[in-house]
């Protein structure tokens, strides 16, 4: 886009591209006053007004004389080229639709509303008629507060007054009521403010991260440390380079649940608190993240995935914080991997990335590898603490009851710990209580009524689920099959179930449960990992949520039930998976001076990715995982795309995927290869049948178009869905 077209006359012909599912960009006039390109725009859209952005000028293609004008520019910043261009270029890369893209980049409702305001108090210049105790410590709570403006609620609750006192001491002038805009910048972060003092290794880290952002240009890193070793120390301080640039940063973490802690860290590093973004933020707030992120108002973002796409206005610095965890790969509505969007936007903005882990992704390790990331590693922990002793427990040789998950010698261990006040965890890798429910009088399995799937049961919810479609329903009396009353049974262990073993094994111990569908929500999530990181447990039993960062320094023991769960997956990445998932839990264990030990057990304490994970040779493993990979010509070192298609209509989805596979020459052409149409490993979700195709393709082919050229001529008529997956990350 140049730059001699970035304003346009009020009556120029504008392309306007909104959020509505068009496939193009439309038409329209510029309003009166002109308007910017980029800028934020409501247009009439037939009977209906809608949110656009200028994107460009006009086709001219439209029937000129049934051209209409925008309505009005929206008080918003006008996006910037560099949003335009990644938004583009995003949507390309995922073959995503553009108003798809743009809804993503304007999730934040009311944003060209203006300003709203709400009511702030001060000292005003009148004395009271008379003073009383109560006025007298509202006056002094706002002398105190100097210039700080603050809510009724705020006064009342400092003065330990009611409201009534305040609004009377504003009616005799003794107190000024003023209106405030909600949409405040966010407090200033200070980067100077309280850096630690780095060991040799870290120090060297973060000098290398500082001098990449110094140089104001694209570049990424991978920083590769053993849980504890430091690595968001290190991070926080080319953050800190980063804002002392003038420029905005943005760290993302993969689960909500860490925020909280995060939060308190840069309070302690800056000085202040950094804008939010997550679904767990207010509408109010996402408003103002929003449009401070755009003007300048918000230094630095902790947030989701979505987070990529804010408007920032100088972006320097994107940190993706646990780069391999699965959840930065968005796997409904929009399919995009915020780990590669994050490098698409740096290069773009001219910003850095970091990305941080002690297990990275075969991805990312091979980028490093090849020279195209800059790697640096932290090998040993901080202080006194030291990686975890690992060893199996092999199951073949113990004496297990049935129904039962905790073997004898896991049992000793954690009794071991206990009786020395330390704590253990257990780690299974399944919510609920059992994953099956079979009728003992017919083999019956429950299922569910729209999925392919078996409902699993959770006592906590006193209710079967289904995890693929979330419907639930009651536990019934009797069998739905064969209808014998009382016979049916739960079958294999969740983590409900385990922690009511050990509830029995270990009856006066203080048990947490860890699982993310056992709260309601993250402020209580978060309320019980600051109760188990301050002790107020002594074994904890969680599923994956564990797994992901949080600091407990009492813990000393991890116990993994299942080690050989991950591995038996058909999935190209399982290897991979319970690899990092189980030295991620590992790593959970003898954070502080203590040292701690992590127990597996398994019943193929022989199999290689089992003696990778012990050994802890991890050039090993990826070495021969990266070989693997490279001679069946998957990513990273061949392309694949998933194409799945859903209908309620079975023969229609198998018909749209026969006719698919027989006009593969676009594919053919640029040495592409289609395999299927094949059910899907969950034929039936939500009642809609599925079936999928995949795509392989040598490195380097240009897929994408290809792609696209090829699914073209097929119009999706009915009930007819298809998603393209562009490098999927999952197969179900
Ligand atoms: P990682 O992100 O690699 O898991 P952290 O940065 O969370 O590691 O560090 C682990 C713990 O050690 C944290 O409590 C952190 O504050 C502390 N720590 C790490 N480096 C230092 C340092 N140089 N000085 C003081 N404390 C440190
Ligand atoms: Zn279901």
């Amino acid at each position: 886009m140049a730059l001699t077209s970035s304003y346009f006359d009020e009556g120029a012909l504008i392309g306007v591209l909104t959020t509505q599912p068009l496939d193009r960009v439309l038409d329209y006039r510029a309003p009166e006053g002109g308007c910017h390109l980029g800028a934020f725009v409501e247009v009439p859209l037939g009977p209906r007004k809608v949110l656009g952005v200028v994107w460009g000028p006009g086709q001219g293609d439209y029937d000129i004389s049934k051209v209409r004008s925008v309505i009005r520019v929206l008080d918003a910043a006008p996006m910037r080229e560099e949003l335009m261009s990644f938004l583009t270029r995003a949507g390309d890369y995922t073959l995503t639709p553009m108003p798809a893209m743009l809804r993503l980049a304007t999730r934040a409702p009311g944003l060209g509303d203006p300003p709203s305001m709400r009511k702030i108090y001060r000292l005003g210049d009148c004395a009271p008629d008379r003073m009383t105790d109560a006025r007298t410590r509202v006056l002094d709570v706002l002398r105190e507060m100097g210039g700080l403006s603050l809510t009724l609620k705020e006064v009342a609750e400092a003065a330990g007054v009611t409201t009534s006192v305040v609004k009377g001491l504003v009616k005799q002038g003794a107190v000024r009521e003023e209106d405030s805009p909600r949409d405040m910048p966010f407090p200033t972060l200070d980067p100077t403010y309280a850096g630690k003092d780095l060991t040799a290794d870290q120090s060297t880290a973060s000098a290398t991260l500082r001098a990449a952002v110094a140089t104001r240009s694209y570049g990424t890193t991978l920083l590769k440390g053993v849980t504890g070793s430091g690595k968001t120390e290190v991070y926080l301080e080319a953050v800190a380079e980063c804002l002392s640039q003038g420029r905005q940063a943005l760290v993302l973490l993969p689960e909500i649940a860490l925020t909280a802690e995060f939060l308190t860290r840069v309070d302690a590093r800056f000085g202040a608190k950094p804008a939010e973004w997550h679904s767990g933020v207010t509408i109010t707030e996402r408003r103002r993240v929003w449009k401070m992120t755009a003007q300048g108002g918000a230094q630095l973002v902790v947030g989701a995935r979505s987070a990529l796409f804010l408007p920032f206005r100088d972006l320097g610095l994107i940190v993706v914080d646990e780069e391999h965890d699965t959840s930065y790969k968005q796997e409904d509505g929009v399919l995009y991997n915020a780990r590669d969007m994050a490098v698409l936007r740096a290069s773009i903005c001219g910003a850095q990335v970091i990305l941080a882990s002690a297990t990275p992704s075969l991805e990312s390790w091979a980028n490093a590898d090849a020279g195209k990331y800059t790697k640096l590693e932290l090998t040993s922990r901080f202080g006194a603490a030291v990686m975890p002793d690992m060893r199996a427990i092999d199951m073949r040789n113990e004496q297990l009851p049935s129904s039962s998950w905790i073997s004898p010698t896991l049992q000793r261990a954690v009794q071991q710990r206990l009786d020395n006040g330390e704590q253990a965890l257990l780690f299974i890798n399944r919510r609920g209580y059992a994953p099956v429910t079979i009728c003992r009088a017919c083999g019956h399995q429950i299922g569910c009524d729209h999925c392919d799937a078996r409902m699993v049961e959770h006592r906590f919810l006193k209710r079967l689920v289904c995890h693929q479609c979330g419907e639930t329903k009651p536990m019934p009396n009797t069998c739905p099959s064969c209808e014998a009353e009382d016979k049916l049974a739960a079958v294999g262990p969740g983590v409900e179930r385990l922690a009511e073993e050990a509830q029995t094994l270990f009856p006066d111990a203080r048990l947490a449960v860890l699982s993310s569908d056992m709260f309601g929500s993250a402020r209580a999530l978060k309320a019980e990992i600051e109760t188990i990181a301050s002790g107020g447990a002594d074994l904890i039993i969680g599923t994956q949520l564990v797994a992901k960062g949080h600091n407990f320094p009492l813990l000393t023991l991890v116990g993994v039930i299942d080690a050989d769960l991950g591995l038996q997956g058909s999935d190209l990445r399982a290897a991979e998976r319970t690899f990092q998932l189980m030295r991620q839990v590992a790593g959970r264990a003898g954070r502080a001076d203590k040292p701690g030990q992590a127990l597996m057990q398994t019943y193929q304490p022989e199999h290689p990715v089992i003696r990778a994970i012990l050994s802890g040779d991890e050039q090993d493993f990826w070495t021969a995982e990266a070989g693997e990979r490279r001679a069946a010509g998957v990513p990273p070192y061949g392309r694949l795309a998933g194409i799945i298609l859903s209908s309620t209509d079975v023969q229609e989805v198998f018909d749209l995927g026969n006719a698919l596979a027989r006009n593969d020459g676009p594919l053919r052409r640029v040495g592409a290869q289609v395999f299927g149409p094949a059910p899907a490993p969950i034929a039936r979700v939500r009642g809609r049948h599925r079936v999928r195709l995949l795509v392989k393709a040598p490195k380097g082919t240009a897929l994408q178009p290809a792609l696209a050229e090829w699914i073209k001529p097929f119009r999706l008529k009915g009930e007819l869905r298809m998603a393209i997956d562009i490098d999927p990350q999952s197969f179900y």
